[in-house]
């Protein structure tokens, strides 16, 4: 689609989404949106296609912040999903662009699950992917290791129930706060990869659609992994100038899954 087109639709779309989720989303309970039955795995020769010249390797165990190997892709990885509105713009922008994109969503927000249906297209066709980011957000290295473990797995529930995934080997933790103890409590949980970053939006603050866009032209190089948060609407006015510099920088969309499988 062109670009354009796709700032129409956003105009179109956007103005019924659900806006101003904040921190009141974390007391929720959690969206009781039945993910749809698994479908059959297809023929190797209909697969959908994935990224072009990408060949997965198994996911490694440890702190992972930059993409394997040489290259030209770019991994956009968007977190916690307190905004609908810009929660809503990236599914959104994947559905209507192709662009390949791994959230850490935070299940606390309700915000995922008025968004499962149009989520679930895209993770049965693998353009979106998704890792562990804790249920509610804490610093998980203040936590004893049972809180930790709750936080994960209470967010692994929700992975499932809402959005139909079974696994993945990614957790993030949350502000990048991580130490030996809390990775080896995630790896115990089936998320042996600690996934950081090498780029970053810079939007754990207020910033403005053009603050994005020179953070974009800052991070947005070859094999980055680039962190945002759709936490703010002011992202949505920003996607359209951030898929442009995708193309003019010639960088190819994928997610960490296209890059690095589950280990067997
Ligand atoms: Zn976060």
């Amino acid at each position: 689609m062109e670009r354009r087109g796709f700032l129409l639709l956003l105009a179109a779309g956007l103005t019924s989404a659900a806006v101003g989720r904040g921190a009141a989303a974390l007391a929720a309970p959690e969206p009781v949106v039945a993910a749809p039955p698994r479908a059959p795995v297809p023929a190797a020769d209909t697969q959908p296609a994935g990224p072009a010249g990408v060949v997965a390797v198994p996911a490694p165990a440890g702190v992972v912040d930059a993409l394997p190997g040489p290259g030209t892709n770019l991994a956009l990885t968007i977190d916690d999903g307190s905004n609908g509105e810009a929660v809503a713009a990236l599914v959104t922008l994947a559905k209507e662009t192709g662009t390949r994109l791994t959230f850490f969503p935070n299940g606390s927000y309700r915000t995922w699950g008025d968004n499962a249906r149009d989520l679930w297209p895209l993770i049965e066709s693998g353009q979106v992917a998704f890792g562990n980011h804790t249920w509610s957000h804490p610093d998980v290295t203040t936590l004893p290791d049972a809180e930790v473990a709750e936080e994960l797995r209470r967010n692994q529930d929700f992975l499932r129930r809402t959005l139909g995934v079974t696994a993945t080997p990614f957790w993030r933790p949350p502000f990048g706060s991580h130490d030996a103890r809390t990775d080896a409590i995630a790896a115990d949980l089936g998320h042996p990869t600690t996934v950081l970053w090498n780029g970053t939006f810079d939007d754990g603050r207020v910033v403005s659609p053009a603050e994005l866009v020179a953070a974009g032209e800052q991070w947005f190089t070859a094999q980055a992994i680039v962190v945002g948060h759709a936490n703010q609407p002011s992202l949505t006015a920003a996607l359209d100038q951030l898929l442009g510099l995708v193309e003019t920088r010639q960088l190819q969309t994928v997610t960490l899954a296209d890059v690095w499988s589950a280990p067997a």
